[in-house]
């Protein structure tokens, strides 16, 4: 089995490297490329080529355009990375008979009321950088290619840069904090996705999973000024000197930013949980072991 991942050096992607290496022969590339291999997802005719001198049974596509807020005065750009190239994954995906592997975002809904969204759900993006990874959904939908669609929320890894990360700097710099405690959601590990990811591909090569869209999330809930204080005391305990004192709660409208965020970030996951067969672990785990991991380097 011939995997090309792409995306190689992103958060998600730097772990899709390590998970889905026992499951065959992996083409990883990041956005430099290799040799003659194009890993540039702007470079549209260079995907091509690279799809036609890999010939993978599946694309794993880690690879987005990932600013939220940049995107909002780079709308081409956004466009360009996270649905053409889509549709260009997709379309190679549809003719050759592989198959392929997507990651989308819970920022494709409102994030009105407070239920956990559902695969059906109606979406209504509220910023540019929904909309552009709408659009690459429904390229993948539209060339009828075998796919799965993993839409997931508030991505943290061990490398990359994130959330928590951020966190932890602010509060060894300063003594009051204050974060948003109006968008909830449940803080997902790269390490979760890519693992999920391998049972996925797994399934998939064996016919033992429907293609779709499906909700990815660690369980449990929390907002990030929740999130924050978790990474805070955690950090502490495991003897990390902060400066901070105070982490003040403050409502996203306090804290304006040029893309909207949607309130309500929580996911539905029984979808997955059901077709694998596994269960999601509460999003404190993964978070606790990435500060220990990285109180060890
Ligand atoms: P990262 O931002 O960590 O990684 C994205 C990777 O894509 C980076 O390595 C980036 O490279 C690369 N990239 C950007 N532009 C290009 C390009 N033109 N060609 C090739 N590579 C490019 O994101 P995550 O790993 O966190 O995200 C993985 C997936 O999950 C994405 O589809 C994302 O939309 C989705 N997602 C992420 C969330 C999050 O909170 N991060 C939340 C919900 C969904 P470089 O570093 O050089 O820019």
């Amino acid at each position: 089995m011939k995997i090309l991942l792409l995306g190689q050096d992103g958060q998600v992607g730097w772990e899709l490297k390590r998970s889905l290496q026992c499951l065959g022969e992996i083409v990883a590339l990041g956005r430099q490329g290799q040799g003659a291999l194009i890993g540039d997802l702007a470079d549209l005719s260079g995907l091509q080529r690279t799809l036609e001198v890999v010939k993978p049974d599946f694309i794993v596509n880690a690879a987005a355009y990932t600013a939220v807020d940049k995107a909002e005065a780079d709308q081409a750009l956004a466009f360009r990375i996270n649905a053409e190239a889509v549709g260009i994954l997709a379309d190679y995906a549809a003719s050759s008979g592989c198959w392929l592997i997507h990651y989308s975002t819970d920022y494709v809904f409102s994030g009105g009321g407070r239920a956990p969204w559902a695969e059906q759900d109606t979406v209504s993006p509220l910023n540019v950088y929904g909309r552009s990874k709408l659009e690459g959904e429904r390229a993948i939908q539209r060339s009828g290619c075998s796919h799965l669609i993993f839409r997931t929320s508030w991505v943290y890894g061990t490398r990359g840069n994130n959330f928590a990360k951020v966190m932890l700097r602010l509060a060894s710099e300063r003594q009051k904090l204050q974060v948003v405690s109006d968008q909830v959601g449940a803080p997902t590990g790269a390490e979760l996705i890519a693992d999920v990811t391998a049972h996925a591909l797994k399934a998939a090569a064996t016919g033992a999973i429907d293609g779709g869209i499906y909700h990815l999330a660690a369980g449990g809930e929390v907002s990030w000024h929740g999130y924050a204080c978790h990474v805070i005391e955690t950090a502490r305990a495991l003897g990390m000197q902060l400066r901070v004192e105070t982490v003040e709660e403050i409502p996203s409208r306090a804290y304006p930013t040029p893309a909207q965020r949607p309130l309500n970030s929580r996911m539905d996951t029984s979808r997955v949980q059901a077709a694998l067969r596994i269960r999601l672990p509460v999003w404190q785990e993964g978070v606790d072991r990435m500060l220990t991991e990285i109180q060890g380097l």
